[in-house]
């Protein structure tokens, strides 16, 4: 079973479902060459995908192309169901660090064929993850500044005041699909400057003031 956890707390949460937004800042947008979606565009990643600091991805065999993506993770902690924006923030225990591993290549075909995304996104080790902050630590989510540094060489750097939906909107939207649970994970969306890992590289994954992982690529 993959967890969670909030170490200031000492509090541990099974970790659920890892629902996550493709989409959501205009520069990324831009650099992959997609169209601004007219709704949020959703995914999910299995608990099974998690890894911790320190932990290396695998890039599975049928790619050659598996690229980072730094996100700010949002830990539920208690039941959400419709919830609107204006309270959707008093549904969240935590803020952490991730990584949505995504093979770029497999990815690109299967969006050419009309196909869903679970083999280039949900793999064993297609999540790195962070522990996580309390969520009272954070006064702001909309004014966090993401980095990643692949063998030290800074590639991402973004803030999320640049989503385009923000986290108590995104809480919002998923919500009204599916019920969120205490332990469920929503991955928020990337900013400009996602690049390609191969094996031997190491990234470092930060968001000033929430932590930093370290992941090798095996
Ligand atoms: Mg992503």
């Amino acid at each position: 079973m993959k967890t969670a956890c909030i170490p200031s707390q000492d509090k541990q949460y099974s970790i659920g479902k890892i629902v996550c937004l493709a989409r959501n800042y205009a520069e990324h947008i831009k650099e992959l060459g997609n169209e601004t979606p007219a709704a949020p565009v959703l995914f999910m990643k299995p608990a099974t995908s998690v890894i911790g600091d320190g932990e290396a991805v695998r890039i599975p065999s049928y790619s050659s192309e598996c690229h980072y993506e730094v996100e700010l993770a949002v830990l539920i902690g208690s039941e959400a169901r419709n919830v609107p924006a204006e309270t959707a923030l008093e549904y969240v225990a935590g803020y952490g660090v991730a990584i949505d591993m995504t093979l770029r290549d497999v990815q690109n075909q299967l969006k050419g064929k009309g196909l869903p995304w679970e083999i280039a996104k949900g793999f064993d080790t297609a999540c790195p993850l962070s522990a996580f902050v309390p969520a009272a630590a954070i006064t702001d989510p909309q004014a966090l500044n993401l980095k990643l540094a692949v063998n030290g060489v800074e590639r991402q750097n973004g803030w999320s005041s640049d989503m385009i939906t923000t986290v108590a909107r995104i809480i919002a939207h998923v919500s009204s699909i599916f019920t969120l649970e205490p332990g469920d994970i929503l991955l928020t969306g990337t900013p400009s400057g996602v690049g390609a890992v191969v094996a031997g590289d190491v990234m470092t994954a930060e968001i000033v003031s929430i932590g930093r992982i370290t992941i090798p690529v095996a």
